[in-house]
């Protein structure tokens, strides 16, 4: 029976977070069970942008470095590595500002690029991922314009490196579609433990321009399917709901029958968030899926640049998979005849200057 455990943080104090983490790895068997003396492990955090902690974009570095003293506790060498989508991106500055650079100085882990790959199905993966012992994601509990939701199954799909995840975007910018490349993607990578940052979490339209919503909440598995089936249920969600643990359970990658799960710790009824806000985007919850497919084509979501915000980073110029932006210094536009609707340059831009604009049906669909 898959298990997963839900225990209470209420903010990032060192101490409080260490014994956080400690408690939700003992409840499913302790980092001894995963991580033997001598053992090389890769830590593999959520790390999306060049932002600072308390920005809540990135993993929380207090949470990293309690799963390094663990680790080390254990026995095992660390390294601390993540592949951020977006063309343009620094990992050294992304490094520096989201905190990992210092966790890894203080507490002896080695940062690591993922830059060379190994090619499985024509998937470039970061080839760390084949020369380690043991894989711990540490995703952070955020909402997605795509997937609705962010936390263990997507936050592997950063282990894939180069150019390969924004051409996905081109080719499946639905949910439907991205959500079989990102479980083919868990299916490789497959980590041997997830332990999710949902001390406080991003609501609305994340996974970067959302608002923080407080959860208070660490948790850890071997599965990272029955993790996320338990995140949707604390976003007043049912596990059914998201394409992407749908996808992963049909594929025989994880548990999604909460009935299934024994779910230790913290009562998780007391952590569930009923008015948790989705993305604008998510059709969830008011319309059946067969409805909502056959009005899909009526309902359009516009990526829209607010030229006052614009720092003319063209950020998101050089990540659109279909090249439809166009920065200038007196205006900036997006060609919706080419705009796929991946959203990622809403999801890239560091200075949350791209809104998403509603057409009416979606309006009146969507409240
Ligand atoms: S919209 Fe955002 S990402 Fe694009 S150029 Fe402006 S600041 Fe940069
Ligand atoms: S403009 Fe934005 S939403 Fe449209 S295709 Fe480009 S990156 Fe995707």
């Amino acid at each position: 029976m898959a298990k997963v455990s839900i225990v209470r943080c209420q903010d990032y104090d060192s101490s409080k977070v260490f014994e956080a983490v400690k408690r939700s790895v003992d409840l499913v068997g302790g980092m001894g069970e995963y991580v033997k003396p001598g053992m090389k492990v890769l830590i593999k955090p959520n790390l999306l942008s060049d932002r600072k902690p308390e920005d809540g974009v990135d993993t929380h570095p207090e949470v990293v470095r309690a799963i390094v003293k663990l680790v080390k506790a254990s026995g095992g060498t660390v390294m601390i590595g993540d592949s951020p989508g977006g063309y343009g991106k620094n990992i050294d500055e992304i490094f520096e500002s989201s905190g990992m650079k210092l966790v890894a100085e203080e507490e002896g882990a080695e940062l690591v690029k993922f830059t060379n790959s190994r090619f499985v199905d024509n998937i470039p993966v970061a080839r760390q991922i084949f020369e380690v012992d043991r894989i711990i994601s540490v995703p952070k509990l955020k909402t997605h314009c795509v997937t609705v939701i962010t936390a263990g199954i997507k936050n592997v799909f950063g282990a894939v490196t180069g150019l390969y995840k924004a051409s996905c975007h081109s080719k499946a910018p639905k949910e439907e579609d991205l959500a079989k490349i990102l479980a083919k993607v868990y299916s490789i990578v497959r980590p041997h433990l997830t332990i999710l940052d949902g001390i406080v979490a991003m609501e609305g339209d994340g996974p970067s321009s959302g608002t923080l919503r407080k959860m208070d909440l660490v948790m850890a598995s071997a599965d990272a399917v029955a993790m996320d089936s338990c995140v949707a249920r604390v976003v007043g969600l049912e596990p059914g709901d998201i394409r992407l643990i749908t996808e992963a359970h049909s594929n025989g990658l994880g548990e999604m029958d909460l009935k299934k799960i024994e779910i230790v710790g913290d009562d998780i009824g007391s952590f569930v968030a009923k008015d948790f806000k989705l993305p604008q985007t998510a059709p969830l919850k008011i319309l059946p899926r067969a409805l909502l497919n056959s009005l899909a084509a009526l309902v359009k979501f516009n990526p829209v640049i607010n030229a006052a915000l614009c720092a003319r980073c063209n950020l998101c110029k050089v990540t659109c998979p279909v090249s439809c932006i166009t920065i200038e210094e007196r205006s900036c536009s997006i060609d919706y005849a080419k705009c796929v609707r991946c959203m990622c340059c809403h999801e890239v831009c560091p200075y949350r200057a791209i809104d998403i604009k509603r057409n009416f049906l979606a309006k009146v669909i969507w409240g």
